[in-house]
């Protein structure tokens, strides 16, 4: 049976968008996966078929209505009960690859998207839906941040990937970002590929490698880094850089 994702959204029409293309669209062609875009409108109440109101205790915008995305809810999992419910949202936890392999290998996914100033908790509680963040800045809406979960997820399926694209030694696969990459030509503007890859010694170029990842671990993503050495070994103490800002 292939992946299964449903996306409740007001704007239906977004889906699959990029993921029409390339290797999700070949995988959603071939049925590896499937994709249903669910509009939350037909939920919506009244003649507008509102989905929406103002928030209890005032402030700025709309808030979207427990009933309504209950509603959708409740028709998304009627006849796929066992697929986990996620709400897309600053909020929530920030999504990493152990959470893309987690939702991948299970039966698929519902996804929440939120609009407005978001969705009113009772139903995230009433509902128990997982609440993840795509990360720590703010979108208009749910859908963008929908594409990269799926993304992270569907690449990550059984005969998604070639053998060429191998999920095992790319960033966070082992707690460490990928070291850096290099092609033809071997000398461009004057900058030479490093030596050592043009060697042939294959247990040399994995070594070179395995210290490019952990130095760019260690300069760049600190707290990767400290998870990945502590990790390693408990008792060893580590030495963070000195400017945890050190991105380039
Ligand atoms: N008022 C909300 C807050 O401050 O946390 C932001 C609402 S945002 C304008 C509208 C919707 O975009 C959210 O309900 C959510 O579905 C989506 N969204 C925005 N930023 C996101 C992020 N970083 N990760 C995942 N979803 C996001």
């Amino acid at each position: 049976m292939s992946w299964r994702a449903v996306v409740l959204t007001l704007f239906p029409e977004m889906f699959p968008g990029p993921l029409g293309q390339s290797l999700a669209g070949r995988a959603l062609k071939d049925g590896i996966w499937s994709l249903q875009a669910h509009d939350l409108r037909e939920h919506g109440l009244g003649r507008h078929r509102t989905v929406d109101d103002t928030p209890f205790g005032g402030g700025a915008g709309m808030v979207m209505r427990p009933d309504v995305v209950d509603a959708a809810i409740a028709h998304a999992s009627a006849d796929a009960p066992d697929l986990p419910v996620v709400y897309l949202t600053p909020r929530g936890r920030r999504l990493d690859q152990a959470d893309a392999r987690r939702l991948a290998a299970g039966p698929g996914i519902v996804l929440l998207c939120g609009r407005y100033e978001g969705v009113d908790e009772r139903v995230l509680e009433a509902r128990q839906v997982e609440q993840l963040s795509i990360g720590d800045y703010v979108l208009s809406g749910g859908e963008p941040a929908a594409l990269v979960l799926l993304d992270a997820c569907v690449r990550l399926l059984p005969g998604v990937m070639g053998s060429d694209d191998s999920a095992g030694e790319e960033s966070f696969s082992d707690g460490l970002l990928e070291y850096p990459h290099y092609t033809k030509p071997a000398e461009w503007q004057g900058r030479s590929v490093p030596p050592i890859l043009l060697s042939g010694h294959h247990a040399s170029i994995a070594a070179w490698r395995r210290t490019q990842s952990e130095d760019a671990t260690r300069t760049r993503r600190p707290d990767l880094w400290a998870a990945h050495a502590g990790a390693a070994s408990p008792d060893h103490r580590i030495r963070l850089p000195v400017s945890p800002r050190g991105h380039n």
